[in-house]
């Protein structure tokens, strides 16, 4: 196993290279019929994998608006076959706001149940917030996300055909309440959402940080080759495991200083270097997101918070 994946290491290292500076860069076939399109983060998009399976394409993450209708072009060059699912890995806008884009096209949306309970409790106020930035959200003219058509709550979902299998797992709560990974069992790829992303580009508003290093650990025992995450490169089962361990570096630094009595204003902290990755310009986000779950007992997620 291990010369497929050094190479697929180099694969995504001159991948990367290639991403700089904001260049569109094109689909990249991971493995016959399963492509993956980086986001433009300077757009706010979050990545895209389309998977091709019997006589049609699944699509994952929904994006932003005008992502989906640029990915509905660019499919074009790579597949005849039709859109049936878009799935959302999760309920935040960069991966569920183009629903109603994708469906308007014929395509269903499709996500684990409780991403229906997260909209519930965050929508409309955050499409409004998003439709005074984006243009995108404002020119559909609609008061909130579309929730997806489809959901299930048995845990993996699975799609097959004579030659793939396509698995949708919820394995706890993470990044969200209601985080969906992907996952093509022969082909060894596993699309993460923001389970796991590559680079400084994660918000833990929502999350349950003290869990999550957990909900990656269940992830990294299906031994992926390709690891397709919500937000920055692709790459290998390094990218799980250099989140679990920013989370786990991040939550026992702030513990510690909790331990000592400190307020949040007097927390300061510095996190190993082999969190480098993973480690933002501004820390402050994450040091409180992380002080309020500790000082609160319980998930930062589940205690009232706004979205920054
Ligand atoms: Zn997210």
């Amino acid at each position: 196993m291990r010369p497929v994946f050094a190479y697929s290491g180099l694969f995504f290292a001159l991948l990367g290279a290639s991403a700089l500076h904001g260049q569109s860069v094109p689909p990249r076939e991971v493995a016959p019929g399963v492509w993956f399109l980086l986001g433009d983060a300077s757009k706010g998009y979050s990545n895209t994998t389309v998977i091709e399976i019997g006589d049609y394409l699944i699509v994952v993450d929904a994006n932003y608006p005008a992502r989906a209708r640029e990915i509905m072009a660019e499919l074009k060059q790579l597949s005849p076959k039709p859109v049936r699912f878009v799935f959302d890995t999760h309920a935040h806008g960069d991966h569920s706001y183009g629903n109603s884009v994708w469906t308007a096209a014929g395509a269903t949306t499709l996500a684990y149940d409780k991403v229906l309970e997260e909209m519930d409790r965050y929508e409309p106020v955050r499409w409004q917030a998003a439709a005074t930035k984006r243009e995108d959200v404002r020119s559909l003219h609609e008061d909130t996300v579309q929730r997806p058509q489809k959901t299930f709550n048995k845990s993996p979902f699975v799609l097959k055909d004579a030659t793939r299998e396509v698995d949708f797992y919820f394995l706890g709560w993470g990044h969200t309440p209601a985080d969906g990974y992907v996952w093509l069992p022969k082909e060894r790829v596993l699309c993460t959402g923001d389970g796991a992303v590559n680079g400084a580009r994660n918000k833990l508003w929502d999350a349950n940080i003290a869990n999550w290093p957990k909900v990656l650990e269940k992830a990294m025992h299906f031994e992926p080759l390709f690891v397709l995450p919500g937000h920055g490169e692709a790459g290998g089962a390094e990218i799980l495991s250099g989140q679990r361990q920013f989370l786990l570096d991040l939550y026992s630094a702030v513990q510690e200083q909790v331990k000592q009595g400190k307020t949040l204003a007097e927390i300061s902290i510095q996190l190993p270097e082999r969190d480098r990755n993973w480690i933002p310009k501004d820390l402050s986000w994450d040091v409180e997101a992380t002080y309020s779950e500790i000082a609160g007992h319980k998930p930062a997620g589940a205690l009232p918070h706004q979205w920054k």
